[in-house]
């Protein structure tokens, strides 16, 4: 069984970011609401989160649940389960990922982790997951359209995707989705 997983607001913690984003450009903190940024930040607020998706300070992100790398970790030590990262950040650096799941404390080799040029539905296809799990509107589009079995997480953080929860199955965090999906299928 191959299970793979989106990174950013899946995994990690977003949120310091673009708190961050928003602090230099001098604007109060709003949610964002489209995938598309230009189409509802200013313009200097877009460039600041584009600055710093390029930046050192997304390899050091905070997890958003403390257990996960526990639950990751055991997840992984399962015979017949092969988990893969998969992430498609602006700075293809797979080597800044890998660290950054290590130092999080995720025991994953280099290998699990797929930061490529590509399209990330073509990328999911190729790998061919039993299921994944993102947050992406246009990868979780992508795979419906591609067949890649996917699983969304919507959340009140993740407002950009709400209008995807009528054709896709979603739960409003990884823990939850993976013992429902995951967990309970190999127990
Ligand atoms: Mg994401």
């Amino acid at each position: 069984m191959i299970v793979s997983f989106d990174l950013d607001d899946v995994i990690f913690n977003m949120r310091p970011l673009t708190l961050e984003a928003f602090k230099r450009a001098g604007l109060p903190f709003v949610k964002q609401t489209s995938w598309n940024i230009d189409e509802i930040f200013p313009k200097k607020l877009c460039d600041n989160l584009i600055d710093l998706w390029a930046s050192d300070m997304l390899y050091t992100m905070p997890v958003l649940d403390k257990q996960m790398p526990y639950i990751l970790n055991n997840l992984m030590a399962q015979p017949g389960v092969d988990v893969l990262f998969v992430t498609e950040r602006r700075l293809k650096q797979p080597e800044k990922t890998f660290r950054q799941l290590r130092n999080a404390g995720i025991n994953c080799s280099y290998a699990q982790v797929y930061d490529q040029e590509g399209l990330k539905s073509d990328i999911l296809r190729e790998i061919g997951p039993d299921i994944h799990f993102d947050d992406s509107p246009n990868v979780i589009q992508g795979c419906l359209t591609k067949s890649v079995p996917v699983v969304m997480i919507s959340n009140n953080s993740t407002l950009y995707n709400h209008h995807l929860r009528g054709v896709v199955k979603y739960y409003t965090n990884l823990r939850t989705a993976l013992n429902k999906e995951v967990l309970n299928k190999i127990r």
